[in-house]
């Protein structure tokens, strides 16, 4: 009896694991052994011996007390709802013993995904015992998130950072964030601020000269002049950082004072600085 209950469950078991695309745990095929008293031996205290009629596995139980456990085995294989037991008599006086032999866990084969884990959520599966075919909810452990992390430069306009995704599921934040970069500021120069010429060049034909303007930035330069009086105005002019003297201008000083600024770049701050530029007529 208890033979046909063993050997059905395992071909249950064997049947229902090659034929549905299933999780199964714990499966387990191994003998529940079909003892039979096979001798005794005086050595090392003596024992009895059992060997099982299926497989030849060999139980050797040793004399205790003055009792030698030769008298048959009565036994219930353990299963899943209950513990089973080896009961031993003593081939001498009578006396038995038990010994228990402990419920084993179910057979589960999950038969019902109710919910897959996503990273975050646990999922649900619904499992039957082979053995008992009782079913059980599980909870299936959420899977993490897998995080992949890129590193973005902080650059003057724009702020660093790290970006974590998910490559699973989208999830993403960014974290460490950077503040954009001060930028540098652009430091203007100009090359000519004092020119001399000789008026007795400037009556034939007016003359003119660039400052040199120039920043070490890259930004775009841009102008704005005030003349020191009303002569000075009238004798010069100014365009795109290019001074001209008017054609007859007498001897004299003519000066001005030039606003030059830089407009601001990706890479530098708006600048801007102001030079006097004086015209000597010798
Ligand atoms: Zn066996
Ligand atoms: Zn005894
Ligand atoms: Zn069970
Ligand atoms: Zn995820």
């Amino acid at each position: 009896m208890q033979r046909m209950k063993t050997l059905s469950a395992a071909v249950l078991v064997l049947s229902l694991a090659l034929a549905l695309p299933i999780k199964t745990e714990a499966l387990s095929l191994a003998c529940t052994h079909y003892y039979e008293y096979t001798g005794h031996v005086e050595a090392d205290g003596g024992h009895s011996e059992y060997t099982c009629k299926q497989c030849g596995y060999v139980l050797e139980v040793p004399d205790e007390d003055g009792h030698i456990w030769s008298g048959g085995i009565e036994k219930e294989d353990p299963w899943c709802t209950h513990d089973g037991y080896m009961k031993f008599t003593c081939g001498i006086c009578g006396e038995a013993k038990t010994e228990i032999l402990p419920e084993f866990d179910h057979l589960r084969i999950y038969i019902e995904i109710i919910k897959e884990p996503t990273c975050t959520e646990d999922g649900l599966y619904a499992g039957t015992c082979a053995f008992c075919g009782g079913r059980k909810e599980y909870s299936v452990p959420a899977e993490g998130h897998k995080l992949t992390e890129e590193t973005v430069a902080p650059t003057y306009v724009t702020e660093g950072y790290t970006l974590v995704t998910c490559s699973k599921c989208g999830y993403n934040e960014k974290k460490d964030i950077i503040p954009a970069l001060e930028k540098p500021a652009q430091n203007i120069t100009v090359s000519r601020q004092t020119v001399s010429f000789k008026a007795s060049k400037l009556k034939k034909a007016k003359r003119a000269f660039t400052i040199g303007a120039k920043t070490d930035g890259d930004g775009k330069l841009s102008y704005s002049v005030r003349y020191k009086n009303a002569k000075s105005k009238k004798v010069l002019g100014f365009r795109s950082g290019k001074v001209t003297i008017k054609k007859g201008t007498g001897k004299g000083t003519y000066a001005m004072t030039v606003r030059v600024s830089a407009v601001e770049t990706d890479d530098y701050n708006a600048a801007e600085k102001t030079f006097k530029v004086t015209v000597k007529v010798k």
